[in-house]
């Protein structure tokens, strides 16, 4: 599995920079997505899976190598308060260093600021069934990159990815995306597809 590794030059202040009440909303959704086993850790020890909210201008996304824990805390997210994707570089500050797919999080609030939460899940049943099916990446694109931040931004262009607010990644096994005006949204919008294929 290609994940779990942080693939952009990641510019990290190590301070405290979330605190607990930015936190609550993030934390309630994540542990849904916790349980029913979407965002975890393989039994190889890499961590999948990963949740941010817009925080003013920049984000709060959770940590690099969070995937396996079963509650986080403040100390377990990133505030991203930089990138640029052409010279692939992240800034953040935290306790942690922000997830490896938040250059991903970073082209979706860019395309559109009404979208004020992102939400990375891995299910390999749901992705076989949805590939193709919604909005996709390209298959020779792998996650964590910059090149996946600009197909992501090409299908903002190319489909209606801004209404479905969901999008699979062919070349990142297991990997869905989707977005909302807030967590419930984008939420809702993944357990919908999850709930229909296990129903
Ligand atoms: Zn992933």
């Amino acid at each position: 599995m290609d994940e779990g590794y942080i693939k952009f030059k990641c510019n990290w202040i190590k301070e405290k920079s979330v605190k607990k009440s930015d936190i609550v909303e993030l934390n309630f959704w994540r542990s849904k997505f916790f349980n029913l086993g979407l965002i975890g850790m393989y039994s190889n020890g890499v961590g999948f899976g990963n949740i941010s909210i817009k925080h003013k201008d920049t984000f709060i996304i959770s940590g690099s190598a969070t995937g396996g824990l079963k509650e986080l805390d403040e100390q377990n997210y990133s505030l991203v308060t930089g990138y640029d994707f052409k010279n692939n570089t992240l800034n953040c500050s935290g306790e942690v260093k922000a997830s490896s797919e938040s250059l991903s999080h970073a082209a979706v609030y860019e395309i559109n600021a009404k979208i004020r939460a992102v939400i990375h899940i891995h299910n390999l049943e749901l992705w076989q069934e949805l590939l193709y099916k919604i909005p996709t990446t390209s298959k020779s694109i792998a996650y964590g990159t910059p090149e996946m931040a600009a197909d992501i931004k090409r299908l903002f262009k190319e489909t209606n990815v801004n209404n479905q607010k969901i999008l699979c990644m062919a070349g990142h096994e297991e990997g869905i995306l989707s977005f909302g005006k807030t967590l419930k949204e984008a939420a809702e919008v993944l357990l919908q597809f999850y709930n229909k294929k296990t129903s």
